[in-house]
C-alpha cells in the first residue's frame, strides 16, 4: 500500500490541475492520494470524479497557513466538512488577504525595478486560486529574471527578504480547533523545515497537542534523518499519527509523489479520528 497525504494542484499553487495530480498519482503507483491545497478546498470535486476513474482511494484535505507567536505553521486537515461555516469565513480572510499582499509585495519589487506587474502574476494562477509566493516566482521565471522557482526563493521571495509581506494567518490552536469543529484530523505539516523560516520550538507543539491536533508529519523531504527522529520522538510522547507526503506541486518543485509514504495503519487512524461525514473515497 502507497499512500501519500500531501499534494498541491493548481487550485492553490501547485503546476497541475487536481485531475491531473489524480493521473500522476495513479501513474505513480500509489494506492492512497490526499489533495491538500494551501486554504482552499476548491479542487476536491474534480479530483474526485477522477479519482473514481482511476484505481486510486483520494483523501480529501486541505493545507491552512497558520501563525504562533509570529512563526509560520502549516496545519493539514483531513476529512472536513468543507461547508462549515466558521471554516469558510477563515479560508476566505485568508485568501482575500494573500491576494493584497501579493500586490503589495509586487509594489515592492517594481521600486527595484524587478520587471513584473500584478497581471503577470495573476496570469500564473489559475482563476480563482489561492494565490502565493510561487505565483510570484513563475512570472519572475517567465520574465527571464530567475531559473525557476527555488530561485526566487533562495533571495526575492525568501521569508527573511526585503519584498516579503505577510498574508493573514490564522492562530495555530484555533485553527486545530476549527478544523476539529469541522469534523476533520489537524495533522501539522513539516514542523521542521527550517529552510524557509522561523521553526516552533517541541513545547509549542506539545501545546498543540493539547489543543487537539492528532498527528504530525515526520517523513518530509525538508527534514534530515535527525529531525524525523524528533519529530518520531514527539509523536510517541504525544500519541499523534506520524505520517509522511511528498508535498507534490508538480513541476514547480522536485518533490515526486510517494517519494515520502504513510503506513496503512496511520491512515486508519486518521479515517476513525473524522466525525464529520467526508470519508475517504475508495474506489
Ligand atoms: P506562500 O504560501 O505565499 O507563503 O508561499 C509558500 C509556498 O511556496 C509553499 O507552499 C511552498 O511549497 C512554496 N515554496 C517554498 N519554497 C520553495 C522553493 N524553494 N521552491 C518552490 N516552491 C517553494
Ligand atoms: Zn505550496
Ligand atoms: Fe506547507
Ligand atoms: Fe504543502
Amino acid at each position: 500500500m502507497l499512500i501519500d497525504l500531501h499534494a498541491h494542484s493548481d487550485a492553490s499553487d501547485g503546476t497541475e490541475s487536481p485531475a491531473t495530480v489524480m493521473d500522476q498519482a495513479h501513474a505513480a503507483g500509489l494506492d492512497v492520494v490526499a489533495l491538500t491545497d494551501h486554504d482552499t478546498t476548491a479542487g476536491w470535486e474534480s479530483a474526485a470524479e477522477r479519482a473514481a476513474a482511476l484505481d486510486l482511494t483520494l483523501v480529501r484535505g486541505i493545507e491552512i497557513s497558520c501563525v504562533h507567536d509570529g512563526v509560520s505553521i502549516h496545519l493539514l486537515g483531513y476529512l472536513i466538512d468543507p461547508s462549515h461555516q466558521p471554516l469558510i469565513d477563515e479560508l476566505g480572510r485568508a485568501r482575500e488577504s494573500r491576494a493584497t499582499r501579493l500586490e503589495r509585495m509586487v509594489a515592492k519589487m517594481a521600486e527595484d525595478d524587478i520587471p513584473i506587474t500584478i497581471e503577470d502574476v495573476r496570469q500564473h494562477s489559475q482563476q480563482g486560486a489561492t494565490l502565493g509566493r510561487p505565483h510570484i516566482a513563475d512570472a519572475l521565471v517567465a520574465s527571464g529574471y530567475v531559473r525557476d522557482r527555488d530561485e526566487a526563493f533562495a533571495d526575492i521571495l525568501h521569508s527573511a527578504g526585503r519584498y516579503y509581506v505577510r498574508h493573514y494567518s490564522i492562530e495555530v490552536m484555533r485553527a486545530i480547533e476549527l478544523v476539529r469543529a469541522a469534523g476533520g484530523v489537524p495533522v501539522m505539516a513539516h514542523p521542521f523545515a527550517s529552510k524557509r523560516g522561523r521553526i516552533v520550538s517541541d513545547d509549542v507543539i506539545r501545546e498543540m497537542a493539547q489543543a487537539g491536533l492528532s498527528g504530525i508529519e515526520a517523513d518530509h523531504r525538508d527534514h534530515s534523518s535527525e529531525e524525523r527522529e524528533r519529530a518520531a520522538r514527539l509523536a510517541a510522547e504525544l500519541d499523534l499519527v506520524r505520517t509522511g507526503s511528498s508535498d507534490y506541486h508538480g513541476t514547480g518543485k522536485p518533490n515526486r509523489l510517494g517519494e515520502n509514504t504513510t503506513a496503512p495503519e496511520a491512515l486508519e487512524a486518521i479515517e476513525a479520528l473524522a466525525t464529520s461525514d467526508i470519508r475517504l473515497l475508495r474506489p
